[in-house]
């Protein structure tokens, strides 16, 4: 556990360093739960975002049957009337449970907090508070969290102790609720809406009251008529919207994962009642299969099915797309069969006809909704710490330095290719720019020419470039530079035409 704090501090301290993420105004000392994409971090969102379009929206995989997919897109305003709020439930059940420490004051999450206990027999040999995203992984953290004298004593008492484990908000009989911080005690949990408000227009009363939008999900639903209408579509097609979602958390945490301000990439899948259950089947497997493709390979990557008590009232299925970060198992993206509840609601609030006519079977319904729902900031960080390796690369006398690599699948990777003269002569640099100026209309390029060649490869290998162009003595020779693997760090010599380059470098990108 100290391992992967360490290890979580050397991630963010890099996607600083590097111009990936930055504290949002952070000359002011910062705002908690909020934060800036830098000119590295932009790009890789970017790359996540395009490619999450392209194969969601322009070309995404055939359906079940081996028919193309139908999905179009949208984009929404962050402000809607207020009344969508209350029709999807969020004005009154938008709530998290939240607790004080009646000592320190801090405020928790409720379902964020446990109470961890060791006993043996009558003994408790721990009592603490801690916060974990579950419960499995609450008693490691305590563990972690105690000092060495009590951990050698819970490790030497191992097989005798009785371990119990209660959330926040379910603590009483017998168990108190301890604050993570102090120990203190914890207040009862309250209700806290975690919907930012704010008002359009002069007045600041009641009637102008709006919401920032806390997904992106209700804008589709919203609209599902509108693009009906004016689009030829039918039933089972699916509408996708990327964009900004606000949650006024309790208590940001863990770098981006847990934000106030963040970007989701969602879909709403309509589709007939009875085909419902194949097509959750489809979009749960194809959307953790697309991690998979863009580089979350390791066992780090889970696919983890809901027991029927966690569904929402509404919900038949859902299963959640799952990340082991350095600090725990946590979600990026949830799938659910939402069935019709959602475009009921909105029938209901709007007094709109929200049924689908089918004129080939003549029938008339609600279509249900699978709704693959994901975080953008989330799969970034799951991206980048997947990404980030420690390992060896010689320098330009061939000893072993470390480095620090970010092995991004290359079509996530902020730049493509770097190129770079050997040295400030002979022409180098002309030939290195004229390369650079030739590439760049086809992909994210990066030109530099100061400092030792070693140093600026281990400079792009902590950006994550995966290929590295160098204009050496030879190229005037024979008209070759060498192309620099960022993984293998092997270096081939290939020709210098626009074409060739243009086709080598294409070619390994999309392996
Ligand atoms: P959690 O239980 O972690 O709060 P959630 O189940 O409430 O998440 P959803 O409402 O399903 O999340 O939102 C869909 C996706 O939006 C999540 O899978 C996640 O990727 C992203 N997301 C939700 N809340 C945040 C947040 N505070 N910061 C960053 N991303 C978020």
């Amino acid at each position: 556990m100290a391992n992967e704090q360490d290890l979580m501090e050397r991630i963010v301290a890099l996607a600083k360093r590097r111009g990936f993420i930055y504290p949002s105004s952070e000359i002011y000392g910062g705002i908690n739960g909020f934060w800036d994409y830098g000119p590295l971090g932009v790009e890789l969102k970017r790359n996540l975002k395009d490619a999450w379009w392209q194969d969601v929206v322009r070309c995404p995989p055939p359906g079940p049957d081996g028919k193309p997919l139908q999905m179009v897109g949208l984009d929404c305003s962050i402000i809607m009337n207020p009344k969508v709020w209350e029709a999807s439930g969020h004005v009154v059940n938008f709530n998290d449970p939240r607790v004080d420490c009646k000592q320190c004051k801090a405020r928790f999450r409720a379902d964020k907090v446990f109470t961890v206990i060791a006993r043996e027999g009558e003994n408790i040999l721990l009592s603490v508070g801690v916060e974990a995203d579950h419960e499995d992984p609450a008693k490691a953290v305590a563990l972690a969290a105690a000092n060495a004298k009590a951990r050698r004593r819970l490790e030497e008492h191992a097989d005798r102790l009785v371990w119990t484990v209660v959330r926040a908000d379910r603590a009483g009989q017998g168990v108190a609720a301890l604050c993570p911080l102090d120990g203190g005690p914890l207040t009862d949990a309250r209700k806290f809406n975690m919907m930012f408000k704010s008002h359009a227009g002069a007045m600041e009363d009641s009637a102008s009251l709006v919401y920032l939008r806390p997904e992106t999900a209700q804008g589709i639903f919203a609209n599902y008529k509108n693009v009906l209408d004016t689009t030829r579509i039918k039933v089972p097609f699916g509408i996708a919207q990327i964009g900004k979602a606000f949650r006024n958390e309790i208590n940001p945490r863990n770098f981006t994962f847990r934000s106030r301000e963040f970007e989701q990439m969602e879909i709403e899948f309509f589709c007939h009642p009875s085909q419902a259950d194949p097509w959750y089947a489809w979009w749960r497997d194809a959307r953790y299969k697309w991690y998979v493709d863009h580089g979350l390979k390791s066992s780090k990557l889970r696919l983890r099915d809901h027991a029927k008590e966690e569904l929402a009232h509404y919900a038949r299925a859902c299963a959640d797309v799952e990340y082991e970060f350095p600090f725990g198992i946590s979600e990026l993206e949830g799938i659910a069969n939402r069935t019709d509840f959602d475009l009921s609601q909105h029938q209901k609030f709007s007094g709109r006809d929200m049924t689908y006519f089918d004129d080939e079977t003549k029938e008339r319904f609600i279509p249900h909704v699978i709704e693959p729902s994901g975080g953008i900031d989330r799969a970034a960080l799951a991206f980048l710490c997947e990404a980030y390796c420690e390992d060896e690369a010689p320098d330009e006398n061939g000893a072993m330095q470390k480095r620090t690599v970010l092995r991004f699948h290359p079509r996530l990777a902020p730049v493509k290719a770097a190129i770079f003269p050997l040295v400030k002569k002979d022409g180098m640099p002309e030939k290195a720019l004229e390369i650079y100026t030739a590439l760049r209309p086809h992909m994210t390029a990066f030109y530099d020419e100061k400092g030792a060649v070693g140093r600026r490869y281990r400079r792009q290998d902590e950006a994550g470039t995966p290929f590295c162009i160098t204009v050496d003595g030879q190229t005037r020779e024979d008209g070759t530079v060498t192309i620099r693997d960022r993984d293998s760090m092997k270096q081939e010599r290939i020709a210098t035409d626009a074409q060739t380059l243009l086709g080598c470098l294409q070619d390994r990108l999309r392996r």
